[in-house]
């Protein structure tokens, strides 16, 4: 396990979990009550034979013994955050708290009925993705499957009620994009965020278009960073990386890296009409991996819905059930 850090006088404490590159490691985060003793987990990590042993060291570390958890709180419900919830709430007997957006959208991907396997390869192959990339979707979602079992018991959380975690009450905020359903954490007192993947340093989080999902992922994150970016934060605890205090100018870049993106892209459009991919390719180049590709995708798509409800673009599907995106501005005369 990488190094435990603390942090807010010995109250929150940092434990990077270990998961799959290219991220390699995600923060959980553990806060103490100072009076009380009690424990609270955030975020726990990816289910592998690693994490557990990093968890179990934890444990020893932290004597976490039986009761002494009150809760874990898991901000969305993407295996690297929600894996081992169920695991450690077995383990502690504590309860788990998300939204229920958030849980919703777990169970649509991480049930056993599969729908998304089906779904996503179906909504990519419509845009355009290349069957051999298609076809490694269903086997690469499977794959996932392993790190968020067992699935816990959830209670729901939402902006209504406040989470007293560490002897401080914190207020959660809700955004989308990202992930649906996510929600930050805010202590007012103290100007501090627990923002998950909502605002992250140095990596742009991606923003999900899939099937089911929200239909304006980009719009739901650009509101959502907006709704963030009016808290007067000192200090913000990410889902990936390290804790900073430039929350707002973060905020302020990953607004802009969007508006450029979208920028770029109405570009293409004004080339001649695209799939989706050849979008995708166009931005992202050929990536290693049905992973990367499959953010890319996901990424791309967010972008272009974003351009036909600004009515930049328009989305037209063929008799073959090819989707094509069309500029709707005039063509630049060079
Ligand atoms: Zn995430
Ligand atoms: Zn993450």
């Amino acid at each position: 396990m990488a190094d435990i850090k603390k942090w807010l006088d010995g109250r929150l404490f940092q434990l990077p979990i270990s998961m799959a590159p290219p991220l390699r490691s995600v923060n959980s985060y553990l806060l103490r009550d100072p009076l009380s003793g009690e424990l609270t987990i955030i975020d726990p990590g990816p289910r592998s034979e690693t994490a557990e042993q990093e968890w179990e060291r934890a444990a020893k570390l932290f004597e976490i013994g039986r009761q002494q958890v009150k809760q874990i709180i898991v901000t969305h419900h993407h295996p690297d955050h929600f894996g081992m919830a169920g695991w450690l709430q077995q383990r502690f007997e504590a309860p788990v708290f998300m939204s229920e957006a958030a849980h919703l959208e777990a169970l649509r991907m991480w049930r056993p009925d599969r729908s998304m396997n089906r779904a996503l390869p179906e909504l990519f192959r419509q845009h355009g993705f290349p069957e051999p990339l298609a076809s490694q979707l269903p086997e690469h979602l499977e794959s996932f499957y392993r790190q968020v079992e067992p699935m816990p018991e959830v209670t729901y959380v939402d902006e209504s009620c406040q989470v007293e975690m560490g002897g401080w009450r914190w207020q959660p905020v809700l955004t989308g994009g990202h992930a649906t359903g996510h929600l930050s954490f805010y202590q007012a007192d103290e100007h501090v965020m627990l923002c998950g993947d909502a605002v992250l340093p140095q990596i742009s989080p991606n923003i999900s278009f899939y099937p089911g999902g929200d239909e304006q992922p980009l719009l739901a994150f650009m509101e959502g960073l907006r709704k963030l970016g009016r808290y007067e934060v000192n200090q913000a605890f990410p889902g990936h990386r390290h804790p900073f205090d430039f929350f707002r100018s973060r905020v302020e870049l990953l607004l802009d890296h969007h508006e450029e993106r979208l920028a770029r892209v109405s570009e293409l459009l004004q080339e001649g009409a695209q799939t989706g991919y050849t979008v995708c390719e166009a931005l992202f180049g050929v990536r290693p991996g049905i992973h990367q590709m499959r953010f890319a995708m996901s990424e791309t798509l967010a972008h272009l819905v974003e351009l036909v409800r600004r009515q930049e673009a328009e989305m037209t599907q063929d008799a073959g059930g090819l989707y094509r995106f069309t500029s709707r501005k005039a063509a630049r005369i060079y």
